[in-house]
């Protein structure tokens, strides 16, 4: 090693075959036995080097090794200083032929390299919401680069995903949901919630602020020993980027626990003399706060809200196409929107790539006709 490391490693062994290829000075190497989404791995690693590298800090090893293990030991793939143990079952025998599906294999190889720096650059402080620095850091980092490999709109498959395991499980909490920046080890919470909430504050945020606090973390404390960081650190830092006018979303998404119910009432397109289309929908609106209990307070409403006109869904991916989406300040419970449009939309939609925690996000998206 050219670095200290943490303590913290494995042994694997078998009989290996091996794939290597360069990116740059970085050898990655696959040691495996089921070769079907070798080449996958390989590209999901230099597609996540790209990133990692060209937004953050230098990734700290000569080399990045994948290393097969039988699925009897589990499903799970485990990020060790440049080593990943990495299950049969969850990516080396895995079928991507199915579109509709998530792309684990690209998902997986992305998360267990972000933890290269989200773990082993820098390591929070043992205290509450030291699996947000770790788990929630690396989900974003995928979802990262997962959006730029596989477009935004693709995103609401995954997005969907991690918001339906996330309300699901909050329902089978025993001692207390916490807000993302408090986590403890409740992984509901540092990779579901986490993920909605970090690709949340990058849609309303922006990018490259979001991007210029998790860098400030890791100049400030990347292969630092203690003091160790805390997520207050981070709000501090994404405060500090963000400016005043985010003060509130950045409290909703990582200080509290808020939830929304947003609905697509109905729909009308009638077809104007000039050939396009006024679509008038009605929307609903309701936003709550809940304690650790699931005790739900209503909240005002007032916010920015993704409205969305929709074409054909794609058969083959399962997903609409976009025919515009734009941000609308909504401060009622209860709102009509007319846009006018050159395409005659299939459907509509109010916060259609669920960015927000919706308690039933499947009807925020409604067919014309329906
Ligand atoms: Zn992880």
């Amino acid at each position: 090693m050219d670095e200290p490391i943490w303590g913290f490693y494995s042994y694997l062994s078998g009989d290996y075959r091996v794939k290597k290829e360069m990116y740059n000075d970085i050898s990655i190497e696959v040691y495996y036995q089921h070769g079907y989404n070798v080449d996958q791995m390989i590209y999901a690693t230099k597609r996540s080097l790209e990133y990692f590298e060209g937004h953050f800090t230098p990734y700290q090893y000569r080399q990045f090794r994948i290393i097969e293990f039988p699925r009897y030991q589990g499903t799970f793939a485990q990020s060790f200083p440049n080593t990943i143990p990495y299950s049969e079952a969850i990516g080396f025998t895995a079928d991507l032929r199915d579109k509709k599906n998530i792309d684990y294999v690209f998902y997986v190889t992305a998360h267990e390299l972000a933890h290269q720096w989200w773990a082993h650059q820098l390591l929070g402080g043992d205290v509450q919401g030291q699996t947000m620095l770790v788990e929630t850091f690396a989900q974003y980092f995928a979802l990262m680069v997962m959006e730029e490999e596989y477009g935004e709109d693709t995103m609401k498959r995954f997005l969907e995903f991690e918001l339906d395991r996330y309300l699901t499980d909050r329902g089978g909490e025993l001692i207390e949901e916490l807000p993302v920046y408090l986590v403890e080890n409740q992984p509901y919470i540092h990779y579901r919630k986490g993920s909605v909430a970090m690709y949340a504050l990058k849609d309303y945020i922006g990018e490259d602020k979001v991007n210029a606090a998790l860098n400030k973390m890791l100049e400030d404390y990347a292969f630092k020993g203690p003091p160790y960081p805390t997520t207050l650190d981070f709000l501090a830092d994404l405060r500090q980027s963000a400016g005043a006018e985010h003060e509130a979303l950045i409290t909703d998404l990582l200080q509290k626990i808020v939830l929304f119910d947003l609905k697509v009432d109905e729909v009308a397109v009638t077809e104007q003399d000039d050939g396009r289309f006024e679509v008038t929908m009605d929307v609903s609106l309701a936003k709550f706060e809940a304690d650790g209990e699931g005790q739900e307070t209503e909240v005002d409403v007032s916010g920015l809200f993704d409205i969305a006109l929709l074409g054909e869904r794609d058969e083959e991916t399962d997903l609409h196409e976009v025919i515009s989406i734009e941000k609308y300040q909504i401060d009622e419970k209860s709102d009509t929107i007319t846009i006018v449009s050159d395409v005659k939309p299939h459907a509509v939609g109010i916060d259609p790539f669920n960015k927000l925690i919706d308690r039933n996000p499947d009807d925020n998206i409604k067919s014309v006709g329906s």
